[in-house]
């Protein structure tokens, strides 16, 4: 035992670990295979760790069905992923929104640079459609004060979601919110290989 805390087996590479650092699944009322991210779905779960190479074993293994004792249609590593990444999505705009609510995130050019600068960045969200020398500039700042880089949204999307006009750069304050943040990207990042 380690701890009190529930244990469960990865069905991939069969590691034991705390619940709560594996991804659950849970089938469906129609029998389908659904990622239960926030670990609240009823009925029996089925874990792996968080990440594509050991849902690819658990699905080439067939332990789903043999898990839930029943055949299971339609089980299909890229679309899981992409769903797991979409889920992952919803959820870090919905933690990006939070912040902003919180008095947590500032944007703007210059205010962040300022922030970086000082060392006030928790993680830092850049636009996708971002101008490349702009880019360059707070990749290579971030990188600098060892601050976590994300480009998921674009300066539309980023604006609404801190409820201002279009932003091309936001920064999450270190606080309470940055834990979160940075187990969303490490779930998305698990199951994508590009670079986000
Ligand atoms: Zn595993």
């Amino acid at each position: 035992m380690t701890g009190n805390k529930p244990q469960r087996s990865c069905l991939g590479c069969g590691a034991t670990k705390d619940k709560g650092t594996l991804l659950r699944f849970v089938l469906s009322p129609d029998g389908c295979l659904t990622p239960d991210l926030k670990a609240k779905l009823p009925g029996r779960g089925a874990y792996i760790c968080p990440c594509r190479a050991c849902l690819g074993l658990a699905i080439k293994k067939k332990r789903f069905p043999a898990t839930f004792k029943s055949p299971i249609p339609g089980i299909d590593l890229e679309l899981i992923s992409s769903g797991i990444r979409a889920m992952v999505t919803e959820r870090l705009r919905g933690y990006l929104s939070l912040a902003a609510k919180a008095g947590e995130v500032f944007s703007g050019s210059d205010a962040v640079a300022g922030r970086l600068r000082g060392g006030k960045v928790g993680v830092l969200f850049i636009a996708t459609d971002l101008s490349e020398e702009s880019r360059k500039k707070f990749a290579a700042m971030a990188g600098h004060a060892g601050v976590e880089l994300v480009a998921l949204f674009d300066k539309d999307s980023l604006g609404t979601l801190i409820g201002k006009e279009h932003r091309g750069v936001v920064a999450v304050e270190p606080g309470g919110f940055i834990a979160p943040i940075q187990r969303e990207l490490e779930i998305y990042r698990n199951f994508f290989d590009g670079e986000v």
